[in-house]
């Protein structure tokens, strides 16, 4: 990327001593058309004006370092995170064939923890059961509770808008989070 930028703002060097007129030479041999700034960001506006300026008053090479430095920003700024999205077509859900699976451990004790383990549960109710039945037999009160399951990516097949517009649902604990928001292949 970067030695291309620089292997192509040697190329317009090497033609702005040619010719005196950069976009002559970009017609000439061919180089891409010159950056836009992207609307809305200011760094990418300060660029464009550079270019204008250097544009307004002849000057090819300022104007030509300006299209390098914008192609440069754009890169950095705008397209990397583009490409991230284009490259992320995936709806994280949980996998319905696999159960969930609930557990607790025991954490009570003042040197060591207990460590006594309920094992995987089906459901929260059973974890509950069993710190209960502990409880009772121990009096032990703390617990370490763990919630597993499984995930699985599927790839966006058909969304209109950007395929980067994430809204599954989500937040911490919330019910819905790893609900899967599409319908399960029949
Ligand atoms: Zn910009
Ligand atoms: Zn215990």
């Amino acid at each position: 990327m970067d030695r291309e930028g620089r292997l192509s703002a040697a190329v317009r060097a090497a033609n702005d001593r040619s010719f005196a007129d950069a976009s002559t030479a970009r017609a000439l041999v061919a180089l891409p058309p010159p950056p836009e700034p992207v609307a809305g960001c200011a760094a990418c506006a300060q660029l464009a004006a550079l270019r204008s300026h250097a544009r307004a008053v002849g000057d090819g090479s300022a104007e030509t370092d300006a299209d390098v430095l914008l192609a440069r920003h754009r890169r950095q700024a705008h397209e990397r995170t583009r490409r991230v999205f284009r490259y992320v077509p995936f709806v994280i859900a949980q996998d319905p064939s696999a159960l969930p699976e609930y557990e607790a451990r025991c954490v009570s004790g003042d040197e060591a923890d207990c460590g006594a383990s309920s094992g995987p549960c089906r459901g929260p109710e059973e974890v509950e059961e069993w710190q209960r039945g502990h409880t009772r037999e121990t009096r032990h009160l703390r617990y370490r509770r763990l919630f597993a399951d499984y995930a699985v990516l599927e790839p966006v097949m058909s969304r209109t808008g950007s395929a980067g517009a994430t809204d599954r649902p989500g937040g911490p604990g919330g019910t819905g989070a790893g609900v899967p928001d599409t319908p399960p292949r029949t």
